[in-house]
C-alpha cells in the first residue's frame, strides 16, 4: 500500500531555488548523492563500534553508480545505514538542518540567492538533472525495505518494497536532454574530479563495451588525509573541503600533516574564505571532525579548538583513541589535549606563513576572521604574544592595516609608546580631537574600531616593551613643552576650569587643561577604570550595570574659542549665557568621543540659538 504526503512547505520553496541558481551547475548532483552515500556508510560503521551485528552480514562498505541506458536510469547505491519508513518521511520530506532553515529565512527577507553557497545543497540536487526520483532504503538491522518515490512537484509516496541488502538505492529518472549522465567516461571523470577524496571504493558498472556488467573501482578509496601531502591537488582539497563543511566555494588555504611521535595522528585543516553567518551565534556549527583510526567518530568536536580558532574546519584522525571514545571522554583526555596543542600550532603556523607570503589572501583572511582571533589576544594568556604578531590594525599611517612589529619600525625617535583610539568607525576615529598633538608630533595612532579591540590591547598591555596608550585616556603623558610656559596657561585657565566644573558636576569628575588639543576647544578623557565609549555601549546593551561612568573634560588654553570664555567669565562671572557655551561644548565632547547625548533636541536648540547670535553678528 502506497501513502502520499505532502512536501513542508520550505521544501518546495529549496527545490525552486536549487534549480532556479544551479542550472549552470548541473552536474553538482553526483558529488552530492556520492557525499551522502558517504556519509551513511560513516555513520553505520560509527554505529557499529557498540553494535556490531550491525554489519553481522558480512556486507562490505561500498558506493556504487549502476547507468542503464535502456531504461535511462542512473542508481547510486551504498550499503550505508540506511533509512527507516519514518526517517524518509523526516529526512527526505522536511528540512531538518536548522542552518538550511535559517538560509531560507535571508533568502525570503530579501538577501541574494548567491548565498546558497553557505549551505550544502544536498539531496535535492538530484533534481537538476532527474525528472522522477525513487530511493529504496532498508535501515541496517532492519528487515523490511521502503520506496520514496517523488516528481518533486508538491508530494511523495512511500510504499513497501524489496532490498536484500542494507542501505540505500537512489535511482535517478533522467530527464532526455541529461543522458550524458549515464555515459562511462562521463561518470569516470566526475568522480574523479569532485569525490575522489571519499575513503570507502566507488565502484562503476561497466554499461558499454567488452568490459559491460563488471565492476570497476573508479576512484583512490583511501582517505584523503592519510595520503602524502605531495600527491594531492589542490582541486581534491577543494572538494573533500566541500564535503566536509558544505560549503559552495573551496577554501583559502589548508594545511595536511601527519604527525608521528608519542602519539600518532594525521589531518587536514582548513582556513574558509568566508565567515558563515552563525560564526558569532553561540550555537554555530563550529568543530573539526574526529576520525579514529580512519573510522568517522564525531562531526563538529569543539574540544580540539579554542573559540578563537571556532573558524577553522578539517579533521584530525587519531590512532591512539579508543573506536569507542564518548564526548564525556573527549572533554577530559590528555591525548586531545595534546592533539589540540599541535592542531593550535599548525593553524598558528599556517597563519604565519601566509602573512607573510601571501599577504592578499591574509588579508581577506583577516578582514573575515580578524575579530575572531583578536578575541584569543584578550583570553588566552599562552598565545597571546603570538596572535599579537598576526593582528592588524587601521593606522593613521596609511589606507592599509597595519602590524604591530610595522607600526614600531616606523616610530620617530623620542615616540616610546604605540597609541590607539577607539570609537565607532575608523573614520570617525581618524578624525577625533584625541589624535591633534599626537598627529602634529608626527606620531602614528592605531584606530580601533572593534568592540573586542579594547579588550583585546587592555590584555596585551604591551608589545616588545613598548607600552600600549590610549590616546583617549588620562594616562596619556606629552612632556615636551617647556613646564614654564604651561605653567603660565593653566594658570590662566584654571579659573575658567573652576567654574565649568560648577555648571558640569554632575557629568564630569574632573575639568583641567588639556595637553593633547591643537585645534579643538575640548574633549572628554577616559579615567583609570574606566571604558572607551563603544565597549561602554557594548556592555551596557549586554544589560551590565554601569553606573553613571564619568569622564574628565580637558579644556584647550591655547583655543581662541576658550580664550573667550575665559574673557567673560572675568567679565561676567554669573552670565547664564557662559554655562548655554559650556553645555553645548560638553555635548559636543561627547559626540567626538562616540558617545550619545542625553537630550538631542536641547543639544541642538543651544546650537541653533548660539548661530543665531554670531549670524546676527555677520548680518550686522
Ligand atoms: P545533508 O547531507 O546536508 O544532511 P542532504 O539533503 O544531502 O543533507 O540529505 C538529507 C538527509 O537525508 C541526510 O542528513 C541523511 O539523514 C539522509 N540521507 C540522504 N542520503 C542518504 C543515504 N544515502 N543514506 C542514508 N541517509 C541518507
Ligand atoms: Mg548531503
Amino acid at each position: 500500500m502506497s501513502e502520499t504526503h505532502k512536501f513542508q512547505a520550505e521544501v518546495s520553496q529549496l527545490l525552486k531555488l536549487v534549480i532556479n541558481s544551479l542550472y549552470s551547475n548541473k552536474e553538482i548532483f553526483l558529488r552530492e548523492l556520492i557525499s551522502n552515500a558517504s556519509d551513511a556508510i560513516d555513520r553505520l560503521r560509527f554505529r557499529s563500534i557498540r553494535e556490531p551485528e550491525l554489519i553481522g552480514d558480512g556486507t562490505p562498505f561500498e558506493i556504487r553508480l549502476l547507468p542503464d541506458p535502456k531504461a535511462g536510469t542512473l542508481t547510486i547505491e551504498d550499503t550505508g545505514v540506511g533509512m527507516t519508513h519514518d526517517e524518509l518521511i523526516q529526512n527526505l520530506g522536511t528540512i531538518a538542518h536548522s542552518g538550511t532553515r535559517a538560509f531560507l529565512e535571508r533568502i525570503q527577507s530579501g538577501e541574494k540567492p548567491n548565498l546558497i553557497g553557505q549551505f550544502g545543497v544536498g539531496f535535492y540536487s538530484a533534481y537538476l538533472v532527474a525528472d522522477r526520483v525513487d530511493v529504496i532504503s532498508r535501515a541496517a538491522g532492519e528487515t523490511k525495505a521502503f520506496r520514496w518515490s517523488s516528481d518533486a512537484r508538491e508530494s511523495f509516496t512511500i510504499e513497501e518494497a524489496q532490498r536484500v541488502e542494507r542501505g540505500t538505492s537512489v535511482v535517478l529518472h533522467l530527464r532526455a536532454e541529461h543522458r550524458k549522465f549515464l555515459d562511462d567516461w562521463e561518470l569516470r571523470d566526475l568522480v574523479r574530479r569532485y569525490s575522489d577524496y571519499v575513503s570507502h571504493p566507488i565502484k562503476l558498472r561497466v554499461s558499454t563495451g567488452e568490459q559491460s556488467g563488471k565492476f570497476e573501482v573508479i576512484n583512490k578509496a583511501s582517505a584523503l588525509w592519510q595520503r602524502p601531502p605531495k600527491e594531492v591537488t589542490q582541486a581534491q582539497y577543494d572538494e573533500f573541503y566541500r564535503h566536509l563543511t558544505h560549503d559552495f566555494e573551496g577554501p583559502l588555504t589548508q594545511t595536511h600533516f601527519q604527525v608521528e611521535g608519542t602519539l600518532l595522528f594525521s589531518g587536514i585543516l582548513f582556513l574558509p574564505k568566508k565567515a558563515p553567518f552563525d560564526l558569532f551565534h553561540a550555537q554555530g556549527r563550529r568543530g573539526i571532525h574526529l576520525f579514529v583510526k580512519r573510522v568517522f567518530i564525531l562531526e563538529d568536536c569543539d574540544e580540539l579548538l579554542p573559540p578563537w580558532l571556532r573558524f577553522v574546519r578539517g579533521v584530525i584522525d587519531s590512532d591512539d583513541l579508543p573506536l569507542n571514545v564518548s564526548r564525556e571522554m573527549l572533554q577530559d583526555s590528555s591525548i586531545i589535549r595534546t592533539i589540540r596543542k599541535q592542531v593550535i600550532k599548525k593553524t598558528l603556523d599556517l597563519l604565519e606563513d601566509l602573512a607573510k607570503e601571501q599577504p592578499g589572501s591574509y588579508a581577506t583572511f583577516w578582514d573575515q576572521f580578524g575579530a575572531v582571533l583578536k578575541e584569543g589576544i584578550a583570553t588566552d594568556g599562552e598565545y597571546r604574544d603570538r596572535i599579537a604578531e598576526l593582528a592588524r590594525f587601521a593606522s593613521t599611517h596609511g589606507t592599509e592595516l597595519t602590524s604591530l612589529a610595522d607600526y614600531v619600525s616606523r616610530m620617530p625617535e623620542g615616540q616610546k609608546d604605540i597609541y590607539y583610539a577607539i570609537g565607532d568607525s575608523k573614520e570617525s576615529v581618524a578624525s577625533s580631537p584625541y589624535l591633534e598633538a599626537l598627529r602634529k608630533r608626527g606620531y602614528e595612532v592605531l584606530l580601533l574600531s572593534d568592540p573586542i579591540d579594547e579588550w583585546a590591547v587592555d590584555a596585551l598591555r604591551s608589545y616588545k616593551d613598548k607600552k600600549l596608550v590610549s590616546a583617549m585616556r588620562t594616562d596619556l603623558k606629552l612632556d615636551e613643552q617647556s613646564n614654564e610656559e604651561k605653567k603660565k596657561q593653566e594658570g590662566a585657565v584654571a579659573p575658567l576650569c573652576d567654574r565649568i566644573k560648577t555648571f558640569l558636576k554632575d557629568k564630569v569628575v574632573d575639568v583641567r587643561p588639556s595637553e593633547r588639543l591643537t585645534d579643538s576647544p575640548v574633549c572628554l578623557v577616559i579615567p583609570q577604570g574606566a571604558h572607551h565609549a563603544p565597549m561602554e555601549q557594548l556592555l551596557r546593551a549586554s544589560g551590565r550595570n554601569l553606573g553613571a561612568t564619568r569622564r574628565i573634560l580637558e579644556v584647550n588654553p591655547t583655543h581662541p574659542l576658550i580664550q573667550s570664555l575665559q574673557r567673560l567669565n572675568e567679565q561676567e562671572p554669573s552670565s547664564e549665557k557662559l554655562r548655554e557655551w559650556v553645555e553645548t561644548l560638553y555635548d559636543q565632547a561627547v559626540l567626538m568621543e562616540g558617545g550619545r547625548i542625553e537630550d538631542p533636541n536641547r543639544f541642538a536648540r543651544r546650537v541653533t540659538h548660539l548661530l543665531q547670535e554670531v549670524a546676527a553678528g555677520v548680518g550686522r
